[in-house]
């Protein structure tokens, strides 16, 4: 092991960049852990709308690309690696990395983000990248304005997207597995009610189909109980059953919840244990926006910066 570094960021996606250009900017010299997914899954999409600052909206790639750019300014170092394990010695954090290397750091920050559930169909990873498929209403909703569109999913998420979709889009088909939905009983009725959206009970969806350019033009459904199969035209299709937060190597040293989030246990940042801090996707299964795990990101940074104070 080489020097002890002050602070290790894990995750280089929207709260594990904010946190380095604050940490930089503390001249805690921040080394950050890029992860599996450099950039976070904001690579993953195209254009952005609702980020602060970007009036004309903004690629996801690019956005990432300049907030490591910004924290780099300020002598943020990126390495093209990730944790596969935390260990706590006395007051030290011991981070084994992917490369074989290890790491010695005061402070940690966890901003590893969360993975959408996905169907495991054919072509979702490239009808991810824009191409019709989502798993975010709030950020894509605006680009499927006045037309047909099918979420997937009977849980509050799923809920949540069908109503946020009904205020924007021609019709909204919600497509649940069972006869009965997941969600609290307010928001299951906010949907049976609500007549721009049509449930379609007991399916699931077996297939995309595309246009002639690969967006895609309907979904193929079928139905559970009599195996009856169905194409709804539509141009969009938002998944919403469910996220996984990648934090299976850290259960050992920190509290997750029944998810797997981490728990957080003082000033929405600081986790059971001193000198380990999370932000971001990683810790909250609610509002999984760019600009609150930014947020995150920078009141990790802050109590780091406030933790090591009291701590040198
Ligand atoms: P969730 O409660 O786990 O629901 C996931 C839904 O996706 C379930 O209806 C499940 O079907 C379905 N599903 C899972 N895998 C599937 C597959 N392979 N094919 C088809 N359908 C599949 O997840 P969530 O809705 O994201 O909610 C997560 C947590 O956040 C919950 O505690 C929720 O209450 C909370 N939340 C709250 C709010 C709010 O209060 N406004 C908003 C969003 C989320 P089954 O029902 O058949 O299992």
């Amino acid at each position: 092991m080489g020097n002890v570094e002050n602070v290790v960021i894990l995750g280089s996606g929207c709260a594990g960049c904010t946190a380095a250009i604050y940490a930089a900017r503390a001249q805690l010299k921040p080394l950050v852990l890029v992860g599996e997914l450099p950039g976070g899954l904001l690579t993953q999409t195209t254009e952005i709308e609702n980020f602060p600052g970007f009036p004309e909206g903004i690629q996801g790639a690019e956005l990432m690309d300049r907030m490591r750019q910004q924290a780099e300014r300020f002598g943020a170092r990126f390495l093209a690696t990730s944790a596969q394990k935390i260990e706590i010695q006395s007051d030290r954090k011991i981070l084994s990395l992917a490369n074989g290397d290890k790491i010695e750091s005061k402070a940690v920050i966890i901003a590893t983000g969360s993975k959408p559930n996905t169907l495991g169909l054919p072509n979702e990873t490239t009808l991810l990248g824009g191409k019709g498929l989502s798993v975010c209403a709030t950020c894509d909703g605006f680009f499927y304005r006045n037309e047909i569109v099918c979420v997937i999913g009977g849980g509050d998420s799923a809920c949540e997207e069908a109503l946020y979709l009904s205020k924007i889009c021609k019709k909204v088909f919600l497509i649940h597995r069972r006869d009965v939905l997941r969600a609290s009983k307010i928001m299951a009725e906010r949907v049976c009610h609500n007549e721009k959206i049509e449930v379609v009970w007991n399916s699931i969806p077996v297939d995309f189909k595309l246009d002639t350019e690969g967006f895609i033009s309907g979904l193929q459904v079928k139905n559970t109980q009599d195996a009856t199969s169905r194409i709804i035209d539509c141009k969009g299709v938002f998944l919403a059953i469910g996220w996984k937060p990648n934090t299976q190597v850290f259960g050992d040293v920190l509290d997750l919840d029944d998810k797997g989030y981490v728990k957080i246990f003082d000033k929405a940042v600081c986790t059971q244990v001193p000198g380990i801090f999370a932000a971001g996707d990683c810790v909250d299964p609610f509002y999984r926006q760019a600009c609150v795990a930014a947020g995150m990101g920078a009141q990790a940074a802050l109590e780091a910066e406030a933790w090591l104070l009291n701590h040198e």
